[in-house]
């Protein structure tokens, strides 16, 4: 598929927030491009009135025109790192794109919400993935499909999570299979829906798109308890092995202890608990081969939203083994052979995330400052200041003036 860097834009009448969708970061996932080209020919032809504007970014466009996932590294994987090998074409592609979207957000004023659409190889229903901060849950709410906590700690060097680093509300969202035709619908719905409830658009003014918030609402979590999901276990690939999934398995299927999963290197994988099974391996690049998956009760949501606006974790480093780095409650060292078996489920439900391993010491960091969250002008500054190449552990420490050797 060929496409431009920018897909399309669109200028609503009145003043409002900008809506930023990237696609195609991966080069075999199209339908979000194809949603967001038929998205801006139906704004072009009805030319409705909205409250702020609509921008359209294309991913790896080499792949893209390949047909593949990526050329030489994984474009979804490059992110908060300095890794500037011009060699390697998804790192041109990453700050061609970064660039474009620097440019695209120079003109904004206002909030700017980034949703960055992917497909799986799996058959799967639509669902969002995050990075777990109380205004990335609120946007992944306003569309109502699950919502996936935790995978940002598996895999890093996301979009998704450089954007949420930088201060915009983010999410990502998975609209099913790559070549089914209802994922392109799905992501249609999402659109329609953003700029309905973001932009106020009047969405009977433009033909199918009610039908395709309509198709998506199915999706919706079937209870406040089947909202959120996290991570329970994840099945690393090692480098040169053989790994094959045996075939027919959809996202959130169930499993069962000792289930037969897959092969590796003609071994069986067999499923260590009880679950769901996330985003199985059906294609041949990618080093994750599944995932397992378990509901999250909406009480430990709710609970999670108290206990982050009444600042708890001023009281973190009141537990046994917990230590604060320099005054800044943004991170934490964890010593896993003193502190209790819960500790890190509760920095989990503070909203941090493991950034580091070093033996038994974690370092747990959190996202956001979540009582006085940046604007949406501070987060463009950020960006423009290519918060999005520095580490995470860079960033803290560039903030902290410390480094990590030193404490
Ligand atoms: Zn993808």
């Amino acid at each position: 598929m060929k496409v431009n860097r920018i897909i399309g834009q669109y200028k609503g009448q009145n003043e409002g927030p900008m809506l930023v969708f990237t696609a195609g970061i991966h080069g075999n996932e199209t339908a979000g491009i194809k949603a967001l080209q038929e998205t801006f020919k139906q704004l072009e032809v009805h030319k409705p009135t909205i409250n702020g504007s609509i921008v359209g970014v294309a991913g790896n466009l080499p792949a893209l025109k390949e047909g593949v996932r990526y050329l030489d590294k994984d474009l979804n994987r490059l992110w908060l790192t300095e890794d500037s090998n011009s060699e390697i074409t998804e790192c041109s592609e990453r700050d061609e794109m970064a660039k474009t979207l620097d440019e695209v957000l120079s003109s904004q004023k206002k909030d700017v919400y980034v949703f960055d659409l992917h497909s799986t190889s799996s058959e799967s229903t639509p669902y969002i993935m995050l990075s777990d901060t109380l205004r990335n849950r609120e946007l992944g709410k306003m569309v109502g499909v699950p919502i996936m906590l935790g995978l940002l700690e598996h895999l890093k060097g996301m979009l998704v999570e450089a954007t949420s680093r930088s201060g915009f509300p983010t999410i990502l969202f998975q609209g099913g299979r790559n070549v089914d035709d209802s994922t392109v619908s799905n992501h249609l719905g999402l659109i329609w829906k953003s700029l309905k409830f973001k932009c106020q658009l009047d969405t009977s003014v433009v033909p199918g798109a009610e039908t395709a918030i309509e198709n998506l609402n199915q999706f919706a979590a079937v209870d406040q308890d089947h909202e959120f999901f996290e991570i329970a276990y994840s099945y690393k690939i090692k480098k040169g092995s053989k790994f094959v999934m045996n075939p027919g398995f959809k996202n959130f299927q169930a499993i069962g202890k000792n289930e037969h999963l897959a092969t590796l290197d003609g071994e069986n994988v067999k499923a260590p608990f009880d679950g769901n099974i996330f985003m199985p391996l059906y294609q041949a690049q990618g080093s994750e081969g599944f995932y397992i998956v378990k509901p999250i009760a909406s009480i430990w949501i709710r609970l999670s939203r108290r206990f982050r606006l009444f600042r708890c974790h001023n009281m973190l480093h009141w537990l046994v083994g917990v230590r604060k780095i320099n005054t800044n409650p943004l991170t934490f060292k964890v010593d896993q052979h003193v502190t209790f078996l819960w500790a890190v489920e509760v920095f989990h439900l503070l909203g941090y995330i493991k950034l580091k391993e070093d033996g038994p010491i974690l370092y747990m960091s959190r996202r956001e400052n979540e009582i006085t969250p940046p604007s949406g002008e501070e987060a463009i500054e950020q960006f423009s200041d290519k918060s999005y190449l520095r580490s995470e552990l860079e960033q803290i420490e560039t903030e902290w003036k410390t480094p990590f050797s030193e404490v």
